[in-house]
């Protein structure tokens, strides 16, 4: 295991910059205390400080408001008095902030008005007819709620923007400009759309083309060095949200919807594992009460930009492919939302897909550990990571379709169904490698299984599924193709010695297989259900791989050949007659 040694002096340091990180957030709890939604203006807050508040108060006040609305404030921002009353005003307030999760929960349910977090994904802002919709979606919630709107890219742009990182490492200059002259055209021709006004238009246009400026300055230092590295690749992947937030906050704001584009750098604080970094949620916590609070107080609907952080250097990171889900409820779980909707194009999580089974249908309640299942293995709809930040919570997610906002699609909630049980969906996931670590000699290699899964963990490889004979003689597991190769060079240099002396006789690679999960949260009580599928499938001639239970109760999963899933799907849909 890796431990990080820290100096004495390092430590210092970091219990320096901890306290004056909390004395600067108490101050500015002190702050809201007397921060009134409606004063916008430097003029409205110095008449409201001229009403009486101490004036020890109203320094923390002025300070705090230069703070965040970036106003010059002159000596105000540095005549902070802190006097020893100032200071325990503001102990006493950072107490009162730092209640206990429920407490906090508590406090956050007793706002007047509710918080909702909406996530818009690439296809519900795919072009301007569609962010049409999601603005009017978005402005009919403001009526009754305070909404946080996250957004992917436009479909499409990611995978036109990595392309263009691929392209500017293999140096094809040409390529690479047609790929960002057609994306800016893109944007250039919604912006046009959507926004009528010509002042606001050419504002946006602006902005915009500062990205693709970013874009072009990346692509052609990636083609001079003839290297992409992560860094460069997150940031080129990066540029379609940072294009649809301003855009879908400007169509807000053109529909009478205050509104204010935020780069989620700013709030998504993750750790530096460049390529799949995870967040850290007490800090971003703060940065989220910080710049999103206030905008809330005043009305205005922050539209954040998904799938995006930053390490507390300020590095740009991404939370891997699809994860603007997983940045919603980053921000619904810190933001303590009343609940979390996450707009796309299908209607809910469905029984199966419905690409490979004709009858899947939509599925009214799931619980967090159903649908965690599901997107771990590879149900598209949800990123893999999307409920882990809120298992501790209580707080419901929607899966609903903008293209058919009148449905209800899936509610997902901490227990599920109360009368559910037994098979509730399937999955598959065919884009995944089986490891083999193995061979004779094993058996005498005790550590093997510890240092087998100690190095995945070190290259944040996901195990979807493991299987280990009683014999030793082989342990296999499944991991994402897309870490395959990482994963198999680390296991290679930790075995090194095993395999020169044949004690491990091989670490093999096949990407031929694909996994089909079964999930039901009751299912674990409900005898028959392994022997109903196995006979189902083996009554069709489907052969099985390996096989996994239990490492959740709520989930069983087997590898067939990549030829069988569609009929594995069928007959296991058909098994438990989950159509109707
Ligand atoms: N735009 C990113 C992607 O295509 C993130 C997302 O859509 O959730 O992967
Ligand atoms: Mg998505």
């Amino acid at each position: 295991m890796l431990t990080r040694v820290r100096s004495e002096p390092q430590r210092a340091k970091e219990h320096a910059c901890q306290a004056s990180l909390e004395l600067k957030r108490a101050m500015r709890d002190v702050a809201n205390e007397f921060l009134c939604p409606t004063f916008s203006t430097e003029q409205d807050w110095k008449l409201h400080l001229r009403s009486g508040i101490h004036r020890e108060d109203a320094s923390l006040t002025m300070a705090a408001f230069g703070e965040r609305g970036g106003l010059n404030l002159g000596c105000h921002n540095s005549s902070v008095d802190l006097s020893a009353a100032v200071v325990k005003r503001a102990a006493i307030q950072q107490d009162a902030v730092f209640h206990s999760n429920p407490e906090r929960r508590r406090v956050a349910r007793s706002r007047k008005r509710p918080l909702w977090v909406m996530k818009f994904g690439g296809t519900s802002v795919g072009n301007a007819s569609c962010i049409g919709r999601a603005v009017e979606i978005i402005r009919a919630a403001t009526r009754d709620s305070n909404i946080v709107v996250v957004v992917s890219a436009m479909s499409g742009v990611t995978d036109r923007l990595i392309e263009a990182a691929v392209l500017s490492e293999a140096g094809d200059r040409q390529q690479v400009a047609i790929i960002l002259e057609e994306l800016s055209n893109q944007h250039e021709a919604v912006a046009g759309a959507l926004i009528p006004s010509p002042a606001e238009r050419s504002h946006i246009s602006c902005k915009m083309q500062e990205v693709f400026r970013e874009g072009d300055h990346l692509c052609q230092g990636t083609m001079l060095l003839r290297e992409l590295t992560q860094r460069a690749r997150d940031t080129i992947s990066s540029l379609g949200e940072r294009l649809s937030a301003p855009l879908v906050a400007a169509a807000l704001v053109d529909r009478g919807v205050a509104s204010e584009a935020i780069d989620a750098t700013e709030l998504v604080v993750t750790d530096s594992f460049l390529g799949a970094p995870e967040p850290l949620m007490e800090v971003t916590r703060e940065r989220c009460e910080a710049r999103l609070r206030p905008l809330l107080d005043k009305g205005i609907v922050p539209v954040v930009t998904g799938y995006i952080g930053a390490t507390s250097e300020g590095v740009l990171t991404t939370l891997g492919r699809g994860g603007s889900d997983y940045s919603a409820t980053i921000l619904g779980a810190v933001l303590d939302a009343n609940q979390i909707i996450i707009w796309t194009d299908v209607d809910g999580i469905l029984t199966a897909d419905p690409r490979f089974v004709s009858g899947a249908c939509t599925i009214p309640e799931i619980s967090y550990r159903e649908a965690a299942e599901l997107a771990h293995f590879g149900a598209k709809v949800l990123h893999p990571k999307t409920l882990g930040p809120l298992m501790q919570s209580d707080i419901p997610v929607w899966i609903r379709s903008t293209f058919a906002p009148e449905r209800s699609g899936t509610k997902i909630t901490p227990s599920g169904s109360p009368n559910g049980g037994g098979v509730k969906a399937l999955t598959a996931i065919s884009d995944v490698a089986l490891i083999t670590v193995g061979g004779p000699g094993i058996v005498g290699v005790r550590d093997v299984l510890g240092r087998t899964f100690m190095t995945t963990g070190a290259a944040r490889a996901d195990v979807l599924l493991v299987s280990q004979s009683s014999s030793q003689n082989d342990i296999c597991f499944v991991v994402p193709s897309a870490v395959a190769k990482r994963t198999i060079e680390a296991l290679r240099r930790e075995f090194a010695q095993d395999l020169a002396h044949h004690n491990v006789e091989h670490i093999t690679l096949n990407q031929s297989a694909a996994v089909v999960a079964v999930v039901g949260e009751k299912m674990q009580g409900t005898p028959g259900i392994v022997g109903r599928i196995f006979g189902a499938l083996g009554l069709e001639n489907i052969n099985i791989i390996a096989i996994a239970q239990g490492s959740s109760a709520c989930n069983i999963a087997f590898l067939v050949a990549k030829k069988d899933v569609q009929a594995a799907l069928v007959t296991t849909h058909r098994e438990f007659q989950l159509a109707s």
